[in-house]
């Protein structure tokens, strides 16, 4: 089966050469790790989850008219996307104060910002992802001025899209991380949404209990990581437990007499 060129490899996913000249395959696996790679654990099942989360999402997001790289599902851990030269940026928005926001300006955890705030990382795990500003981005042609109004235009449609969904199921969207590529499309080049969004890489509190649902169940030792990815599933409506094929196989029977 992967008699297939094997054109990357992160953290969490593998991208394959695709079928066609210009697409790739895109890979879920089960790998979680944090802390720049320091801490890492397999967690079983959750490559599938974070495919489904990531096509339904991104489907939506195409849907409404956001560019994205994802062309469809292939099966369960892989999707066809489009080739795409990534922008070398972490793109992180948020609306709520969290993680290393909270930490590093002395702001409470779980406190709304005035607005939403977006930040960038520049992805080199050399140096640990540092924060870099626009100055930096433009200065060392990662990205041109114009590249960058695309980039958080679309970051912001993103973001209310994302709370609105979160939010129609219980979910409070506290932040996320999102990466972006130049797509080229006969010779016009365009920015479009790559990557993948899912409990990954967003921090996703129930509005009710404020129970995380996302990877900081993994990065804080909390448990119960495969659960809250299937809960996360479970609420957009995309976990199939095992959907058996229409008129084949035994049929359940009502156990009460008539
Ligand atoms: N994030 C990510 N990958 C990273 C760093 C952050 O997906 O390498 C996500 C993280 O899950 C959270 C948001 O970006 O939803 C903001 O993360 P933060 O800067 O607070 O980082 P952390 O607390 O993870 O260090």
């Amino acid at each position: 089966m992967n008699r297939r060129r094997r054109v990357y490899e992160g953290k969490a996913k593998v991208l394959y050469e695709g079928p066609e000249p210009g697409t790739l395959i895109q890979h879920f696996k089960d790998d979680a790790t944090a802390f720049n790679n320091k801490k890492h654990a397999l967690i079983e099942g959750k490559g599938v989850l974070n495919n489904r989360i990531s096509e339904f999402i991104f489907q939506k997001l195409n849907e409404i008219g956001v560019p994205t790289h994802f062309v469809k599902r292939i099966n369960m851990r892989e999707q066809l996307i489009r080739e795409v030269e990534i922008i070398p940026l972490e793109v992180v928005v948020r609306n709520v104060a969290a993680g290393s926001l909270a930490t590093r300006l002395g702001l409470e955890e779980g406190k709304p910002l005035p607005r939403s705030i977006i930040e960038f990382y520049y992805k080199a795990d050399a140096l640990n992802d540092p924060m870099v500003t626009e100055e930096h981005i433009t200065a060392f042609g990662w990205a041109t001025p114009q590249e960058i109004d695309e980039v958080m235009a679309l970051a912001l449609r993103i973001n209310d899209f994302l709370v609105g969904l979160f939010l129609g199921i219980g979910i409070r969207l506290i932040d996320f991380k999102v990466e972006f590529g130049r797509l080229w499309d006969n010779e016009q080049v365009r920015i479009v949404l790559a990557d993948e969004i899912s409990p990954d890489c967003c921090r996703l509190w129930d509005v009710a209990t404020s129970d995380k649902l996302d990877k900081d169940r993994f990065r804080r030792d909390l448990g119960g990581v495969l659960e809250a990815y299937q809960e996360v599933a479970r609420r957009l409506g995309v976990l199939t437990e095992n959907p058996r094929p229409k008129g084949s196989g035994p049929v359940l029977v009502s156990s009460k007499p008539n």
